[in-house]
């Protein structure tokens, strides 16, 4: 008989040796600048929290309310008994947010484009994917069986090459991230936009960190760059700036008609929790008002700021041009050891490494939020210099 757990230790070791085992840090308190993980105190440059709505009074009234109104759970999926007044008022709220005809939920951004991915295309169909979109891109693609033509990280040329070698009969759609979720830069939105009126191609923008952060009202980098309206599936997340859970689909009814109908992620699960719903009504409320104008500036200033504090240390920040900040320390135990110093600092901001990055670019990956301090960044930024001269990388 085959020894399985034998099998799975020898693999476990092996990511061991290799400084590549990971495990769960357990959290004490909520997603503030300043977190408590067991007896330490740390200043959070780890998590999603953009605009620091994750436990703010608004969002947690609305979700408080919600949850006395309809209950814990719905116990029903969306074609079932899983569609509720509140799912269908956060559903048009959300395509009125975007300016579109429409709106579709899902429980979380990885569900949305394994299914969207999955019902748009198939078989005889073709899928131009960044290199560097994110793994619940790559798995929709899996799971679609379309043929897959990766182009290199925002390489128009590139692009552009594998759209015209494709004549064959087909749908063809290009998907890429808004902001990259590991690098921090932008998508070339209005010259991709080009490419697929040209090639006769239908554009997926996976906004997740673009979303709230970025454009007018927080619309996303699309809006941002004037583009919104020629994108096809504006897929939204909730988990990240917005501070709830879940995710959304805008664009046309039809598009929205057709995934209803279609798109498994949306059928076979049970739909979101009033709780979530209450909390998303309320981010929107902060989001699009003059809160969040407010908080959306604090936040690229402060990154603008932290960029270059690190430019100016000798440290490599790829591209980023966000909130999202790569720092470079290549070489699994070299940035496994500048974590831990950092740790020992009091700063939380994680190693990554293969293969969420290719090899030779693991780095520590900082994400501010608009609600960390001058001071906390400070802080931060003297100790990335202090470990850096002592550590000589
Ligand atoms: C986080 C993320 C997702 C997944 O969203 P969840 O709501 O966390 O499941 C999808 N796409 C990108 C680009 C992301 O960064």
């Amino acid at each position: 008989m085959t020894d399985f757990y034998g099998e799975m230790q020898k693999e476990l070791d092996i990511l061991k040796a290799s400084s590549l085992f990971r495990q769960t840090i357990t959290v004490e308190t909520p997603p503030e600048p300043w977190i408590a993980v067991g007896s330490q105190t740390m200043l959070n440059l780890a998590g999603n929290n953009y605009l620091g709505l994750a436990n703010h009074p608004v969002l947690k009234e609305a979700a408080v309310h919600a949850l006395q109104k309809y209950g814990t759970g719905t116990a029903g999926s969306r074609l079932v008994v899983g569609t509720s007044a509140l799912h269908e008022e956060v559903e048009e709220a959300l395509a009125r947010f975007q300016g579109r005809e429409s709106a579709l939920l899902f429980s979380s951004g990885y569900c949305a484009n394994l299914g969207v991915i999955q019902a748009l295309v198939g078989r005889n169909d073709y899928v131009f994917s960044d290199k560097l979109n994110h793994a619940s891109i790559v798995d929709g693609i899996i799971l679609s069986r379309a043929k897959l033509k990766r182009y290199r990280h925002k390489d128009l040329d590139h692009l552009e090459k594998l759209l015209k070698n494709t004549t064959a009969p087909g749908r063809k759609l290009i998907i890429t991230d808004s902001i990259f979720s590991m690098d921090g830069d932008r998508a070339p939105i209005k010259e991709l936009v080009e490419l697929k009126q040209r090639y006769g191609a239908m554009l997926m923008l996976d906004e997740a960190h673009g979303e709230g952060v970025f454009g007018p009202k927080g619309r996303g980098l699309a809006a941002h760059e004037m583009a919104a309206e020629h994108i096809d599936i504006h897929l939204g997340t909730l988990s990240k700036a917005f501070g709830c859970l879940g995710a959304y689909v805008a664009g046309s009814k039809t598009l929205v008609d057709y995934l209803r109908n279609k798109c498994r992620s949306f059928i076979y699960t049970t739909s979101l929790p009033p709780a979530v719903l209450g909390s998303i009504l309320g981010a929107l409320k902060v989001i699009a008002g003059t809160a969040g104008d407010r908080l959306r500036r604090d936040l690229r200033n402060k990154s603008k700021w932290m960029i270059n504090e690190l430019n100016k240390l000798g440290f490599s920040t790829l591209d980023s041009d966000s909130q999202i900040i790569p720092i470079l320390i290549p070489g699994n135990d070299n940035v496994i050891n500048f974590s831990k110093k950092l740790r020992q600092r009091g700063i939380l901001a994680l190693p990554i490494r293969v293969p969420t990055v290719p090899k030779n670019s693991e780095r520590i990956r900082v994400s501010l939020m608009a609600t960390h301090s001058m001071q906390d960044l400070t802080y931060a930024v003297e100790q990335f210099a202090n470990i850096k001269r002592e550590e000589r990388v």
